[in-house]
């Protein structure tokens, strides 16, 4: 009796030790107490090719786990996939899945698109080439905004990450935007007008699907810049298209959103999904600057064309600075120094909230009757962050 009991606890412990270690190098479960006969088999499949599965890394120790008739669950945030004999880099069922005995699978999790192995989708920094402008909107409830980490950086029932660059100039540079992890293009959209400030129209956009199911959209690309076609295998980094403003845009951004297998909507920032989340709340930067003639609108600041740099004296003329994030407190103000090289015009300061994401801010002067050659500084608390120069005449 005690020798039984004594091989029952043995055995239980072996086998929660196993599965605590499963648990800990996948982030799945396998869940054993389903119906149906286990007959689990070790197999070592080590020798699969982690490119087939779209990914990254492997840790071979994952691949050493063949289960027949288990269900494997991944919840949310957790990477699965599940293949079937040899049809290696095949991938069957995703997610919630039961593999039977006479389809015996393996099972391949954590290191393939796992937590934190997705890439930034624009080259360049965060506030200096682009800046995000809305977060997911956690918050179901009509008219309530929550972003992940618990302020307002969205708007309404948003589904994505919007991703900011600074105006319709920089667009028609034509800045890239790359897979944020590998997979294959299940859609394609081009041919849509890509200046709209309101929402309008339809969107070019990209479709990847990734290893363990999940999609990513790429949306409001350029008009003519997507660069993939459907059925076409896209590592991370691989360009996809370009920023535009085409379809439900008010300016020219990468509205970037993933869901899960099933649908489900991901929150990139919330489920831990970037190697490298660029931070939440960070200081104020200039993504450009701008000098336009007349007393420009808005509108008008989003397409600034050449900045001007010839003025005829008594000239109206606008400056513009584009910016990303900002903290409480920060100040942006406009300085213009005159052809003596003494300061002809200073705004007042421009003190930030805090809760800034794209901004544009715009100053409008009436130049005098003095000729000469003029510098623009435009200050950052007070330090010059950029400056543009001009002649009158
Ligand atoms: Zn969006």
């Amino acid at each position: 009796m005690m020798s039984a009991r004594t091989t029952g606890f043995i055995r239980r412990s072996i086998s929660l030790a196993l599965l605590a270690t499963l648990v800990e190098v996948t982030g799945c479960i396998a869940d054993d107490e389903l119906d149906g006969p286990l007959g689990e088999a070790q197999e070592s499949i080590a020798a699969v090719t982690p490119s087939l599965w779209g990914c990254t890394s492997v840790d071979a120790t994952v691949f050493t786990h063949v289960f027949a008739g288990r269900a494997v669950s991944c919840g949310v945030g957790v990477y699965c996939a599940v293949g079937s004999g040899q049809q290696i880099g095949t991938v069957l069922t995703i997610g919630d899945v039961r593999v039977s005995q006479t389809n015996p699978g393996y099972y391949v999790a954590g290191s393939c698109l796992g937590p934190t192995s997705f890439q930034w989708p624009l080259a360049g920094a965060n506030g200096s080439a682009w800046v995000i402008n809305n977060y997911v909107d956690l918050d179901t409830d009509p008219g309530d905004l929550r972003d992940y980490a618990g302020g307002q950086k969205t708007y309404d029932g948003h589904q994505g990450e919007d991703i900011c660059i600074a105006s319709f100039r920089t667009m028609d540079k034509g800045i890239p935007v790359l897979a944020a992890a590998s997979g294959t293009v299940i859609e394609t959209h081009d041919g849509e007008f890509d200046r709209n400030t309101s929402c309008t129209g339809n969107a070019n956009y990209v479709k990847v699907r990734h290893a363990n199911g999940s999609e990513a959209w790429y949306w409001h690309m350029r008009n003519g810049s997507v660069a993939v076609s459907t059925g076409a295998h896209v590592n991370a980094g691989t360009k996809l298209g370009e920023v535009g403003s085409s379809g439900c845009s008010t300016d020219p951004h990468l509205h970037f959103e993933v869901h899960e297998y099933n649908g489900t909507l991901l929150d990139p920032f919330r489920d831990n999904m970037f190697a490298s989340p660029p931070a939440y709340s960070a200081s104020v930067h200039l993504l450009d600057v701008a000098m336009m003639l007349g007393h420009v609108s808005d509108a008008a600041a989003k397409s600034p064309g050449m900045n001007a740099n010839l003025l005829n004296i008594g000239a109206q003329f606008s400056t513009v600075m584009y910016t990303g994030n900002g903290l409480a407190g920060q100040t942006l103000a406009v300085q213009i120094m005159g052809p003596n090289g003494k300061q002809w015009n200073r705004s007042a300061d421009i003190t930030l909230t805090g809760t800034e994401r794209q901004r544009r801010f715009r100053w409008w002067w009436t130049l005098g009757n003095t000729r000469g050659d003029y510098v623009v500084r435009f200050l950052v608390n007070g330090s010059v962050a950029k400056t543009l120069t001009f002649t009158a005449g």
